[in-house]
């Protein structure tokens, strides 16, 4: 019996696993891919305080050995359920079960898709979800970045550096990132804004060769590009656990503010959980919340 699994290794999961070390609680956390989460994409964190440049590896490391050094069990096992039998919770994966007094789901979110025809067949042929570990694949050539929130943005000023052309493809005229990386994309020669639009068609032969872009008058346009980064979102990892807590419209986590859910025992921490503000400094917040309420819980 493991006084809590924590479920996600992503700075939410990895801070909570910290916290509950440091209250002497046994931990393992379980992770169906590798440590850190959506962080380890972004190639520069400016937002984080204390740390006014850090890579997204970077951080997403130091956390990782932290909760390794304070004694977390780390196993890279996908969660797929828990049941719940009261006092005891059982997590279950394709491997093992793992029974535990209080289990942190912080599964966090998966890459959002456009949704078009043969996006998942050009996926690693020029379509792509992350920009840092495609990008050097696209030096000298022409790209688009399609989305308007910070992923996007920071996709875009990091292909600026290596590809010969960034459009990046927003579908409001407003972006949803922050003032400042809109400005220094600006002033970017190599980067050109198409506003208003969408990206309607994927055109390929065996890689992309072109995407067909639409405005909101309904007006198309062919954008010879070689390479598309998708960054229109992302979609809370909460559906293997819907049986116990409640998910609103969009798939979140509904929770109380202390990372509570509905059934006793099981928390959530991080962005697949209902709240208005999902950064870094948020998801190892909800980490710490969550892990000192489920030390509470077991205490009580
Ligand atoms: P996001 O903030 O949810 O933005 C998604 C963007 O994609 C929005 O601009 C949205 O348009 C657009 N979009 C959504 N569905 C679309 C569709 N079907 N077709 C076309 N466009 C679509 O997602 P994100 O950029 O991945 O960021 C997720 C969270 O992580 C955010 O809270 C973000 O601030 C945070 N983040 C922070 C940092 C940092 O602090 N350095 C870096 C990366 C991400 P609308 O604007 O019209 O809705």
């Amino acid at each position: 019996m493991t006084d809590i699994v924590v479920i996600g290794a992503g700075p939410a999961g990895l801070t909570a696993a910290i916290y509950a070390r440091r209250a002497s609680k046994s931990v393992i956390v379980l992770e169906a891919l590798s440590y850190g989460g959506q962080i380890i994409n972004t190639p520069d964190i400016e937002n984080y305080p204390s740390a006014a440049h850090i890579s997204g590896f970077d951080f997403a490391t130091k956390i990782y050995e932290q909760a390794k050094s304070l004694g977390a069990e780390i196993k890279f096992e996908k969660a797929v359920e828990i049941r719940d039998g009261g006092d005891v919770k059982t997590v279950v994966t394709a491997k093992n079960e793992y029974d535990a007094k209080a289990v942190i789901i912080a599964t966090g979110s998966a890459n959002r898709k456009l949704g078009l025809p043969d996006e998942d067949k050009l996926t690693g042929r020029g379509v792509s979800y992350c920009a840092t570990c495609d990008g050097a694949f696209f030096r000298n050539k022409k790209v688009a970045v399609a989305g308007g929130g910070n992923t996007a943005l920071e996709d875009a000023l990091y292909m600026a550096d290596i590809a010969e052309k960034v459009y990046l493809i927003h579908r409001r005229d407003a972006f949803r990132g922050e003032d400042t990386t809109v400005e220094r994309l600006k002033s970017r020669d190599n980067v050109s804004f198409v506003l208003n639009s969408r990206v309607t068609k994927l055109n390929a032969g065996r890689r992309l060769e072109s995407i067909e872009v639409t405005d909101k008058d309904g007006k198309v346009s062919t954008l010879e590009v070689s390479g598309l980064f998708v960054a229109v979102g992302r979609v809370p990892e909460n559906q293997n656990f819907s049986s116990l807590i409640d998910l609103d419209e969009a798939g979140y986590a509904a929770s109380s503010e202390n990372c509570r859910t509905r059934t006793p025992g099981v928390f959530v921490a991080g962005d697949n959980r209902a709240k208005e503000v999902r950064q870094l400094v948020t998801a190892a917040a909800d980490g710490a919340v969550a892990a000192t309420e489920a030390v509470k819980y077991i205490n009580s």
